[in-house]
């Protein structure tokens, strides 16, 4: 059972997240979340409320989606107890692998992952920075699936709403802690 994630650690966070026009095409407004890193407090409050609320989920791998992924899931692998998988962009991981290709906000790409990073029947929790079509996180999911993984949760620090990512998430249990 998940928990929700609490108001306070949300704001703070929020205060924190720059947004940045027209990067890196114009009509994109970056989420910019470096100030936020770079708080202690904020930083280790949010990995604490990540982990919490998915404490007792039986989670064994956390997924970092490169790159900014990579900094959330990290702390909140070593917090839950859990292993660490970084899901790389095509041609940057040296073993075996899986792929999936998908589409993003600006542009498409091809997503990997080693096929022994995930064993059949493992829960994992897919971590990212910001959930905005959902294209990227629909693509490790279908990985996740093609391995006999179970998808346990989805946390993402920010979710766009009004790109609806959602919507290509359906059936999966999605925690994001700044709504825009
Ligand atoms: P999507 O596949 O459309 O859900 O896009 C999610 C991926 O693109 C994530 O890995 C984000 O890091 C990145 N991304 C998309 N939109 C933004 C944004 N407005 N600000 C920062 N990162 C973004």
């Amino acid at each position: 059972m998940t928990q929700a994630l609490p108001e306070a650690v949300a704001s703070k966070a929020k205060s924190m997240i720059r947004d940045v026009p027209d990067f890196p095409k114009p009509g994109i407004v970056f989420k910019d979340i470096t100030p936020l890193l770079a708080d202690h407090a904020a930083f280790t409050g949010l990995v604490k409320a990540f982990a919490d609320a998915y404490r007792d989920s039986g989670i064994t791998k956390v997924l970092g989606i490169e790159a900014r992924g990579f900094l959330l899931a990290a702390p909140i692998a070593a917090e839950l107890g859990a292993g660490l998988v970084p899901v790389r962009k095509k041609g940057k991981l040296p073993y075996k692998k899986v792929s999936a290709t998908y589409a993003l906000e600006y542009g498409t790409d091809t997503l990997e992952m080693h096929e022994d990073a995930v064993k059949p029947g493992e829960k994992v929790l897919v971590v990212d920075d910001v959930l905005a079509t959902g294209g990227t996180a629909a693509a490790v999911c279908e990985m996740v699936d093609k391995l006999g993984g179970k998808v346990a949760g989805i946390a993402m620090l920010i979710e766009l709403e009004f790109l609806k990512g959602r919507e290509k998430l359906a059936g999966r249990s999605i925690h994001s802690l700044i709504k825009y």
